[in-house]
């Protein structure tokens, strides 16, 4: 039984759409309101809200791991807050947490469309992406395994995922994919519902996932610098095919760099944030996975 949702917008703080959602629902609360749970919102980063950055000291959706939310010493401004979150919306692994379900909202400059990113591998948090996808046939779900410890905001309780929507610029709102971000989040509530009453649900008992496999960094000299871009051939090339030989980079020598690998599918093509992380792109396999009652 499901008795709290958390949705969170702002936890990177040039991304509006989470924002404006978090500031709509508040205005107007009955629009998130069910008979069987409490939903509430939270803005996360509201310094970094209020200075339209992705944040102040450091990534806040990289700041929930355990080690680091137990470690007294970091005190930079993310970390903090990520004490403080966690003890409003977590605590993470506790058996008794505030919250149950939290979904997170983020946007991307990358051409990821309606997706999901999620790391969770609880049945409801499945069993949630599955009625979220029979709802919206266009929303794509990538699993994120790339880190050692899940340090993402959602993992700080039992069930829940983080939407990306994109291509959206930082520090912008789009309507379009406003609207389908919020209608993602009532379909999300209404399965919640659903569930919670016991009724039978009808759900697909498989899913097609994206599966990370690895970032890829762009072409770097000695300083670190980049010396070629995402090729205009990959660009908004987000979750269609890569092969052997095709153009992946393009030089300040107007030189082409190809892809040399086992045919993959390229997500968040040239997200603007992830310059300073070291990857143009990560590259994922495309899979089914079961869906259990
Ligand atoms: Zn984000």
């Amino acid at each position: 039984m499901i008795k709290k949702v958390a949705i969170t917008g702002g936890t990177h703080g040039n991304e509006l759409t989470g924002v404006y959602l978090v500031k709509k629902w508040q205005k107007s609360p009955t629009r998130i309101k069910r008979s069987s749970f409490e939903t509430i919102t939270q803005l996360m980063n509201q310094q970094a809200i209020k200075e339209v950055r992705r944040y102040i000291d450091h990534d806040l959706n990289r700041s929930f791991g355990l080690t680091d939310l137990a470690d007294k010493t970091l005190n930079s401004h993310e970390a903090k807050l990520a004490k403080e979150l966690d003890g409003l919306l977590g605590k993470k692994g506790s058996k008794r947490p505030n919250v149950d379900f939290i979904v997170d909202l983020h946007t991307t400059t990358a051409n990821m469309g309606l997706s999901i990113v999620v790391s969770n591998k609880s049945i409801i948090t499945w069993r949630a992406i599955a009625y979220l996808c029979k709802m919206e046939p266009e929303l794509r779900v990538y699993r994120w395994q790339g880190d050692i410890e899940n340090a993402f905001v959602d993992s700080i309780a039992p069930h829940g995922f983080a939407i990306e929507v994109g291509a959206v610029p930082q520090g912008v709102l789009r309507a379009d994919l406003f609207l389908k971000t919020e209608m993602l989040i009532y379909h999300l509530l209404d399965y919640i519902e659903k569930e919670n009453s016991g009724d039978k649900l009808e759900l697909p008992t498989e899913l097609e996932i994206y599966d990370h496999e690895v970032l890829v960094d762009y072409p770097r000299d000695a300083n670190g610098d980049i010396m070629a871009m995402v090729h205009q051939k990959r660009q908004d090339r987000d979750f269609m095919l890569i092969n052997q030989g095709d153009p992946l980079f393009f030089t300040l020598e107007n030189k082409t760099i190809t892809y040399e690998g086992e045919p993959r599918y390229t997500l968040f093509v040239n997200e603007s944030a992830y310059y300073e992380k070291g990857f143009a792109m990560t590259l994922a396999i495309k899979k089914r996975v079961l869906i259990k009652d």
